[in-house]
């Protein structure tokens, strides 16, 4: 049986290959482990949305306390 580490490399190996060839540009094929780069209103940090107004981008924890303030 192969070993678990050596498997791992061995993914990591193939999904790199596959990063490279999707993003050519990124020659780290630091997209290796999850190939969907996207940042629209969905899939995005939401605090790093601009398009959106401030008091969305802040966490409810955050909205609550500039609220009362
Ligand atoms: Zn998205």
């Amino acid at each position: 049986m192969e070993k678990k580490r050596a498997r791992r490399r061995r993914d990591l190996l193939r999904m790199k290959q596959r990063a490279l060839r999707i993003y050519p540009h990124d020659k780290n094929a630091t997209q290796a482990e999850y190939l969907a780069v996207c940042s629209c209103w969905m899939c995005g940090n939401q605090r790093r949305n601009d398009w959106q107004p401030k008091i969305e981008r802040l966490t409810m924890q955050e909205r609550r306390f500039f609220g009362r303030v």
